[in-house]
């Protein structure tokens, strides 16, 4: 009847008939009559209670440890709480019980329903200071919406999905390259692999001589990769995998290094960057390794009348004014708007790109969990054609910063292309720009609770011509997107393949515009964006 979350919000309180203290001499009791007796959930001290008040005033001796005690049904309207021990002040503890008279049946129901959510609460681990119960004890369930991430673990709990990402073989070759080059990070070492998925990074881990693995995965996927270690006898002994989050569960030891793959689309999606960063705080050593430990994103504006047509032109069905004798053009507005607030997921010709990209550089190593919240780019480029430009064209690369061998992970436009291809959000108005002339603008990020980010992007440049004023006016473009809710433009022919065993750098230097990926130490990258764009942008 009562739904646990109205009951989270309504009933921190109930009205009683009565309520009395067993084993004790002194047996207080309070009938209905005259004066009435509330009990209240609380969790003002820290502790979840039980209280019991009279005339607003607290009963003492009465409350009752929620984590410690038992609540039975003596009848339709009488219940027994029980508890194990009566707290920390008393040097031996004896059980107490109390009898509660309820008003009726209703009552009764809807007090041991709040007491069972509360006490899942407090097994969890959770009651916040004001008294109002949070869903559930973690930084991660705190955050993220439970339907969200119910979602998102029934995903990454299917084969399908992680041999989707084994298949990558950019991005698991890159990795197993990053291991094994550097073994020196691993040889000896305990390791943690943050959301091992299949558990491919902790064998790649445990294949260059890691003491030990710590496979920490949230999903049913934990099971087959259980599986699958064991059946690689040959490092099995190695690895131990834990199913859980890693906001959640407690390791036997400290980690040397970390090994991750928690990017998603435009590096941030999936907020999983944010679990990583966790992780490294709950379970790494001072100064330990992180695997990557630095991750890049990269924009640029671009040009691609083809995309924007068959944007628009998406809407176009809702301007019929006569649709089975229906006039849909009242929702044509909404519609045109949609589709221009999905960001779109494909493999594009870095000729498209207007100018030369700038980057934003996140050090996993130092950031914070809560600098990953909001995302604020100011953006500032000089295009390199004359052209409408139709959005900002983005994506990402990652470093593994080994002690022998340094390799960068990229997601660029004419690198091979992995499994996040690259990403565009486009303008619903575009902007014209001339040779030389200078965009700015700003990418600005908010993460929200459904693993994503809602993107707000602006773009401007000063438009010349005849009847503008001296100085030009200021053209500018701006849309909101939502990260989570990508338009994957998998099913056009990709215009170009580029071989796989090419390096990205080698690829790059054939257009026209440069994109720096690679064969940057990691100070001189930390540097990097300030010196290359000006404003400031980590
Ligand atoms: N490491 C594997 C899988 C990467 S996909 C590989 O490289 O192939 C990311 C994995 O992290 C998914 O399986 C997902 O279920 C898991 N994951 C995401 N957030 C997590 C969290 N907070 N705690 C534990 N696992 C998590």
């Amino acid at each position: 009847m009562d739904d646990s979350s109205g009951l989270k919000q309504k009933k921190l309180e109930f009205t009683l008939a009565a309520v009395s203290q067993l084993s004790s001499s002194s047996l207080s009791s309070s009938s209905s009559s005259s004066s009435s007796v509330i009990a209240r959930f609380s969790a003002d001290s820290g502790v979840a209670e039980l209280r019991f008040h009279r005339d607003s005033e607290f009963i003492d001796g009465f409350n009752v440890d929620i984590g410690t005690s038992q609540l039975f049904k003596l009848g339709p309207v009488q219940s027994l709480c029980v508890s194990e021990s009566s707290g920390a002040s008393k040097e031996k503890s004896y059980s107490r019980a109390v009898t509660i008279q309820f008003r009726n049946e209703d009552e009764s129901r809807d007090f041991h329903s709040a007491f069972e959510q509360w006490q899942k609460d407090v097994i969890q681990g959770i009651h916040l200071p004001n008294g109002a119960i949070a869903a559930s004890k973690s930084k991660f369930d705190y955050k993220i919406e439970p339907s969200s991430a119910k979602m998102y673990f029934h995903y990454y709990g299917q084969l399908l999905h992680q041999q989707n990402m084994l298949q990558d073989y950019v991005r698991t070759g890159t990795y197993y390259a990053a291991v094994i080059e550097n073994r020196v990070d691993f040889t000896g070492r305990v390791v943690v692999d943050v959301g091992a998925g299949s558990g491919i990074l902790s064998l790649f881990a445990a294949q260059a001589g890691a003491k030990h693995v710590y496979a920490v995965e949230a999903s049913e996927m934990a099971e087959y990769a259980r599986k699958l270690i064991a059946g690689n006898p040959a490092l099995v002994q190695r690895i131990t995998v834990i199913k859980g989050k890693v906001e959640e569960v407690e390791l036997a030891e400290k980690a040397d290094i970390l090994i991750s793959e928690p990017m998603g689309t435009l590096l941030v999606n999936e907020r999983m960057l944010e679990s990583y960063i966790i992780a490294r705080d709950r379970f790494l050593v001072p100064n330990g390794k992180m695997f990557p430990s630095i991750g890049r994103i990269h924009m640029a504006p671009f040009s691609d009348e083809y995309l924007f047509v068959e944007i628009a032109n998406k809407a176009l069905f809702w301007q019929q004014q006569n649709y089975y004798g229906v006039d849909l053009t009242p929702l044509y507005g909404s519609a045109f708007q949609g589709y221009f607030s999905q960001p779109v997921v494909d493999a594009f010709d870095p000729r498209l790109l207007v100018s030369p990209p700038l980057c934003h550089v996140i050090d996993f190593n130092e950031i914070k969990e809560e600098d990953l919240f909001e995302i604020d780019i100011p953006l500032k480029f000089i295009a390199s054609v004359g052209t409408r430009v139709h959005g900002l064209a983005c994506w990402f690369d990652v470093l593994f910063n080994g002690s022998a061998v340094q390799r960068w992970l990229t997601t660029a436009p004419g690198a091979p292309t992995t499994h996040w291809y690259q990403i565009r959000c486009v303008l619903s108005q575009p902007i014209y720009v001339m040779a030389g002339q200078e965009i700015t603008g700003r990418l600005h990020m908010i993460a929200h609770n459904a693993q994503s980010y809602t993107m707000y992007l602006s773009l401007s440049a000063k438009m010349w011509g005849p009847g503008a004023v001296q100085g030009g006016i200021l053209q500018t473009s701006s849309g909101k997107l939502d990260l989570k809710e990508p338009y994957y433009r998998m099913s056009q022919p990709q215009s170009y393949t580029m071989a796989q065993d090419q390096q990205p750098q080698q690829l790059l230097q054939a257009q026209a515009i440069p994109i720096h990926t690679e064969d940057l130490d990691e100070a001189e990258l930390l540097r990097q964006p300030s010196e290359n764009t000006g404003p400031h942008l980590q």
